[in-house]
């Protein structure tokens, strides 16, 4: 309970709500590692460690982005649902995006976007920069 804040860096947050700082850049690797696990599991192929991805954490009671909904309808594949669970996406004909997401604990969401092959394009460059 002593990594959640009530007031970060003084400011008074609403009723029920509580703050928790992470590294993000840890949360990152270790999201991203989850995800090249997982799709090895799937797919049968590696993802580069170095691949272009984009993660967002959605927290928990806050709505997810509006690509995170077009995975609706799609399998969900966790052992543990309560745990962690997890779906995915794969969109050849959108520069070869895979998009996934994960729950962690029932709480909290986490998206990658990545290509798998990579793409190239300018509007991919744009999106996901060169790494
Ligand atoms: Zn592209």
């Amino acid at each position: 309970m002593n990594e959640f804040e009530r007031r970060p860096s003084g400011l008074v947050l609403p009723p029920g709500r509580v703050a928790k700082r992470f590294q993000g850049e840890r949360v990152h690797r270790v999201a991203w590692k989850i995800v090249r696990g997982l799709y090895f599991y799937h797919f049968r192929k590696p993802l580069e460690e170095d691949a272009p991805k984009h993660l967002e954490i959605v927290p928990p009671g806050e709505t997810p982005p509006k690509s995170f909904f077009v995975l609706s309808g799609t399998e969900n594949h966790g052992r543990h649902p309560g745990v962690f669970d997890y779906t995915f996406g794969t969109y050849p004909h959108e520069h070869n995006c895979n998009y996934w997401a994960m729950l962690l604990w029932n709480r909290i969401i986490f998206t990658m976007a990545f290509q798998a092959p990579t793409c190239g394009c300018a509007e991919c460059i744009a999106m996901f920069g060169t790494s």
